[in-house]
């Protein structure tokens, strides 16, 4: 027999340990964003690989110049003009500068890079130089010589820069670009597909007769599996219909490691959903979850694929898939990361309810204008309620049988987005 009224924590750890085997690709750099990395990216050079300058200015020998100042400038010769990208040729003497742009490379014999802004060319009225042996003037020196890059300051060769596990920013692709990745390894993206139940759904571009409603669930949760990387499709309506929805989820999971389904998981005449996991073959993980929204939630597994059951009502369907389905989804492409952020902010409303099992609160967060956070619950709470999600960016979670939560309380939430800002006026 299966497990009934799992806690939230239990459900979750039931599902991480069903995720299947990973399946990885390769994809080019320009694919690779939002893709998780399958392989460490470890610096195969230093970087830089070469001592270079980090300013427009002059190449010199700190010897030379180290007593320079607006009082008493140091005179110099410049034996050579250093481009970015090219090699120097000369070795700088005493008495002698380069003149060096950003990213090129240090001359042998120099140590220290002067700013532009710290030198005057000795030039007449014509342009000339007043003495081909003394073309600049330093005005300022740094404290010590070194002022410039050193080889391998950035990352060394052999450092493990980013690790398995991480989603694929703009900042790694810099990085996976700098090592000369063309194609980077990556976990493949699962497919999922998403199925609404109910005879008393109709498609959204439909208008809905009496006592009909517009599917909003299977376009919402595909959505949401899109945000984490999924390869989403929309399995379109079932029928309150054993026959019919076991024939469906028999095809969609030959071709989809996932399948999600909504509405039919509680205890009504019509809710089929259980029982048609189980006579397709599906082994029942759990039912019920001891939270509120979204207790009734089945999990299955078919093979090495996963069926989730989620409540049909719109808010419970949208919550359960941020705590459950989004972990799982995130997992399964190798992402290290699956948690949101689960943190304390002050609550500037009343919780009154209090229920006894775990609950999450649709709730607004910001930092206030003392930098603090904090968080107010949305009005109407009901599972069947929708609308209020369009505002939440935090879920309040309210453990079973807390004693009232007043405002001032410190309660835990779990950010969906980031918190609001608070404009100063
Ligand atoms: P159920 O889980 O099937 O008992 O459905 C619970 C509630 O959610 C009922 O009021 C349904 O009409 C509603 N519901 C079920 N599926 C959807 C859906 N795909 N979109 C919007 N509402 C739904
Ligand atoms: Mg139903």
């Amino acid at each position: 027999m299966y497990k009934q009224y799992v806690s939230v924590t239990e459900a979750v750890e039931i599902i991480l340990a069903n995720v299947p085997p990973l399946e990885v690709e390769f994809v080019s750099l320009q694919q690779a964003i939002n893709r998780v990395l399958a392989e460490p990216v470890i610096a195969d050079c230093p970087v830089p690989s070469f001592e270079k300058s980090p300013l427009d200015g002059y190449a010199v020998r700190f010897d030379d110049v180290r007593q320079a100042s607006i009082d008493a400038p140091i005179k110099l010769k410049v034996i050579e003009e250093i481009p970015a990208g090219h090699v120097p040729v000369k070795q700088l003497c005493a008495g002698e500068a380069a003149r060096i742009m950003t990213g090129a490379m240090l001359p042998k014999g120099a140590d220290t890079i002067i700013k532009f802004e710290e030198t005057h060319l000795r030039i007449d009225s014509n342009q000339h130089f007043i003495d081909d042996n003394q073309q600049i003037e330093i005005f300022a020196c740094p404290k010590s010589a070194g002022n410039y890059a050193k080889i391998g300051e950035d990352m060394n060769s052999g450092d493990l820069i980013v690790a398995v596990g991480r989603l694929i920013d703009a900042a790694t692709v810099a990085v996976l670009a700098t090592f000369g990745y063309r194609q980077v390894k990556v976990y493949k993206q699962p497919r999922v597909i998403v199925f609404a139940s109910g005879d008393e759904l109709v498609d959204a571009g439909e208008k809905p007769s009496i006592g009909k409603i517009r599917n909003s669930n299977e376009p919402s949760i595909t959505a949401q599996l899109q945000l984490w990387g999924a390869k989403a499709t929309a399995g379109g309506i079932v029928p309150d219909n054993k026959d019919m929805v076991a024939k469906e989820l028999l095809s969609a999971l030959e071709h989809n490691q996932v399948v999600i389904t909504t509405g039919g998981v509680s205890v009504g005449d019509y809710d089929i959903m259980k029982e048609v996991y189980q006579e397709i073959g599906a082994e029942i993980l759990f039912w019920r979850v001891a939270m509120r929204p979204g207790t009734p939630m089945v999990v299955a597994k078919w093979k090495d694929k996963i069926i989730f059951g989620l409540s049909g009502n719109p808010s419970a369907s949208y919550i359960s898939c941020e705590l459950f389905v989004r972990a799982f989804i995130l997992r399964l492409q190798g992402n290290s990361d699956v948690w949101r952020p689960f943190v304390k902010a002050t609550l500037t409303t009343d919780i009154g309810k209090i229920v006894d099992q775990d609950r999450f609160l649709r709730a607004v967060s910001s930092i206030d204008k003392c930098g603090k956070l904090v968080v107010a619950s949305l009005p109407k709470q009901k599972s069947g309620v929708l609308a209020n999600l369009v505002d939440a960016n935090a879920l309040i979670y309210v453990p079973a049988k807390s004693s009232h939560i007043n405002t001032g309380d410190m309660v835990d939430i779990i950010l969906l987005k980031p918190p609001g800002v608070h404009i100063y006026g």
